[in-house]
């Protein structure tokens, strides 16, 4: 809907369907990692101590922002926000760290894209909450040692893998999110539906919850595009019809692919039949990014066996073979 044409309560209502819960009572699902996080904040402040460092790795929209948020909120710290990209020098990355208060919370999304000399600067600040920089230029220059106030960071990563051991090893709290089985995310929607007063019939929340690949941001996104053809449709409550019609019309499927997911599967198997095709390739046929391939789509059609890593490169399974309508060794069935 052109945003032209929204009222001013729309437009509230919008920025409200994104808006992240502010407390782990709204936050659903990762049961494990929520009760293993609650009692370290509850010791942390039982020895009135800063929390540990924390890091949060996961697909993008599995609530790692939101996770840091309510870290903030529990353990009553002013939350700083920045990403790894956003910090070009060291400079950039010890004014933010000076400036912290004690008990802070900074939090670096993409923490994994840090500069070596930046997250070189991160180590004795996380250790010993102590920086050394450098003043001056040339030979008058010299290396003055600052104290910082205790805080916590928090660091995002979609690939927890790449970051250096030293770095890793730095956080003594690491927490993997995982994808979101329907049964969250269904009682996700309905927690943002009653919110936003959106009616919504059971069964379209049964089925917005399967299509959404298991991650609350796309759930919201898919929620918000259908009410958007509910309404237009002139419909007082969101029904399956409906959500079946949207769902089409944006070319999600039954299992929660789209058109872009589907294009990679076709690329490896008409292609490169059925691989090993590296990601470089596939990014270029696609005309995406390496990051974007690897962190938005391959982890779903792997978790969902339509594509397997191998040394050489991606791959194809039978599952995808027999998604597209093709056999191994005969022509298309189209
Ligand atoms: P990430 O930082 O991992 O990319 P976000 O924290 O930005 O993900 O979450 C994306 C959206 O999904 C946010 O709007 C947030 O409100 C919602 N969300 C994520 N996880 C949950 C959850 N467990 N319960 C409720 N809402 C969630």
């Amino acid at each position: 809907m052109n945003e032209i044409f929204q009222t001013e309560e729309e437009s509230e209502l919008e920025k409200n369907l994104l808006l992240r819960p502010e407390s782990f009572e709204n936050f659903i699902g990762q049961n494990r990692n929520i009760d293993n996080l609650k009692v370290f904040i509850q010791a942390a402040k039982m020895r009135k101590q800063v929390l540990d460092h924390v890091l949060l790795s996961g697909s993008p929209g599995l609530g790692k922002t939101t996770l840091a948020r309510i870290i903030a909120n529990e353990m009553k710290g002013e939350l700083v926000a920045t990403s790894a990209p956003a910090l070009e020098k060291t400079g950039d990355l010890a004014a933010v760290l000076t400036g912290l208060e004690k008990g802070s919370i900074l939090f670096i999304d993409e923490i994994h894209r840090l500069r070596p000399a930046l997250e070189e600067l991160l180590y004795s600040a996380m250790e010993d909450f102590k920086i050394d920089i450098m003043i001056g230029q040339g030979a008058g220059a010299k290396t003055v040692e600052l104290n910082l106030n205790p805080f916590t960071l928090i660091g995002a990563t979609t690939r927890a893998g790449m970051l250096s051991t030293p770095l890793q090893t730095r956080f003594g709290i690491q927490l993997r999110l995982e994808f979101y089985e329907p049964e969250d995310l269904e009682k996700i929607l309905a927690k943002k539906a009653e919110v936003l007063k959106i009616k919504i019939a059971e069964n379209s929340k049964n089925e917005i919850s399967k299509r959404s690949r298991g991650t609350p941001r796309i759930l919201l996104k898919l929620l918000k595009r259908v009410w958007d053809f509910s309404m237009v449709a002139g419909q007082k409550e969101i029904d399956i019809h409906i959500t079946r019609k949207a769902l089409e019309r944006m070319g999600i499927d039954e299992n929660g692919l789209s058109l872009e997911d589907k294009k990679i599967l076709e690329i490896i198997v008409k292609n490169y039949d059925g691989g090993p095709v590296g990601l470089q390739t596939i990014a270029i046929s696609m005309g995406e990014s390496e990051d974007g391939i690897q962190d938005v789509y391959e982890p779903f059609l792997i978790r969902e066996g339509f594509i397997k890593k191998t040394p050489k490169g991606r791959m194809t399974t039978a599952k995808a073979y027999e998604y597209l309508g093709y056999s191994k060794n005969q022509e298309s069935l189209f």
